[in-house]
């Protein structure tokens, strides 16, 4: 049964032999990033970082796709919002991330309409009930959810729905890798994200251990998989063989979902994109084609965007780099708290504060 299978990989005893297996094995600090906002959950949740030996840190870096999505984006979003015939359709956590002055969910209070949808499909119906209307889509997310995106757009062809846009975010998560790594943060390997792999495949990293000589591991999400892949990694590094392994082998092949691959190619092509705390990465969002251009929001319907204002004392930017932890921003847990969120970080489950004031209590001191 499930139950059985999950067990399997949440087994205390196998976990403290791996445990005994990393100390064992290692002799030197690490460092390893995971890149994932299910992982940055699943490592506070299982208190990994309690199990692992003094010298091996954990850090989390931009794995969350809502913190990691840009002030000036949300904005984009805002002033769509205010446009009388504009329905915005977004996932949920999207509309309590503060914007510059407002934020979707202070927008739909004001009587603009913003709805929570659960997949690109319900907004496409919303926008076949609504034809007077213009509805966007605020697509956000790696390369885990960009497919449906691309499905979304084909099917908006297919079904002749002349008033559904995008607003993408969608972001790769390679340029951030490395960019982190030519920023000069210290890391010695990356946890590499489970869900994206299993549709890129394990390609898209082969430059962390070739040009970088950092390993690199693709981890599951439970507390096994988690332990297996840190001793995976530390042994690359203590063997001095850093490479491309795949941990979660029961979701991810080597070469990925081709068929993904493919949609998100038909539809999508690279573009310089922002990301919050590491600014403009080359090639690292996706934007429409020229030939889906006619559904891109913000080259569709004429807009006034206002400027960016980013908070003070909000240090989310650096945590997102690994260069700072929650604990480290003054306002955690006394200012900003999950219900009510200063900065990205805290608003979604998956980002970094929100993990850690979820699991570890809020820190006094
Ligand atoms: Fe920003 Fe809040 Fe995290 Fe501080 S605790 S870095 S204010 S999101």
């Amino acid at each position: 049964s499930m139950i059985k299978y999950i067990d399997e990989y949440r087994d205390k005893d196998l976990v403290l032999k791996i445990a005994r297996e990393i100390k064992r094995i290692s002799t030197r600090p690490l460092r390893f990033m995971e890149v994932c906002g299910g992982h940055t959950m699943a490592i506070q949740k299982f208190g990994i970082p309690s199990l692992l030996p003094e010298n091996i840190k954990l850090l989390s870096g931009p794995g969350c796709p809502v913190c990691v999505t840009d002030r000036k984006y949300i904005d984009a979003a805002i002033a769509l919002a205010r446009i009388d015939d504009v329905i915005i359709t977004t996932y949920g956590d999207l509309i309590r991330v503060p914007g510059s002055s407002s934020s979707l969910d202070e927008e739909k209070a004001r009587g603009r309409d913003v709805r929570i949808v659960y997949s690109i499909l319900d907004a496409l119906d919303i926008a076949a009930e609504n034809p007077e209307k213009k509805i966007v889509f605020l697509g956000v997310g790696f390369e885990t959810t960009t497919p449906s995106s691309a499905a979304g757009i084909v099917n908006a062809e297919t079904r002749k729905l002349d008033n559904f846009y995008l607003h993408s975010s969608h972001k790769v998560m390679p340029p951030a890798m490395t960019a982190l790594i030519d920023e000069g943060v210290k890391i010695d390997g990356y946890i590499a994200p489970g869900h994206v792999s299993s549709i890129t495949g394990t390609s898209i990293y082969d430059d962390i251990p070739q040009k970088y000589g950092l390993a690199c591991v693709i981890s599951g999400f439970e507390p096994v998989d988690l332990m297996q892949s840190i001793y995976m990694l530390t042994k690359q590094l203590e063997t001095r063989a850093p490479a491309v392994e795949i941990q979660y082998k029961r979701a991810v092949k080597s070469e990925g979902n081709p068929k993904a691959q493919k949609l998100v190619d038909e539809v999508f092509e690279a573009s310089n994109d922002w990301w919050r705390g590491l600014g403009v990465l080359p090639e690292s969002g996706l934007m429409l084609r020229e030939k889906y251009a006619h559904r891109d929001a913000l080259k569709a319907i004429p807009v006034e965007i206002e400027k960016t204002r980013e908070d003070k004392g909000c240090i989310c930017g650096l945590i997102l780099k690994g260069l700072k932890t929650p604990a480290d921003c003054k306002l955690f847990g006394k200012v900003c708290t999950p219900n009510d969120p200063v900065g990205a970080c805290m608003v979604s489950n998956e980002g970094a504060c929100h993990a850690w004031h979820r699991y570890k209590g809020v820190i006094i001191d």
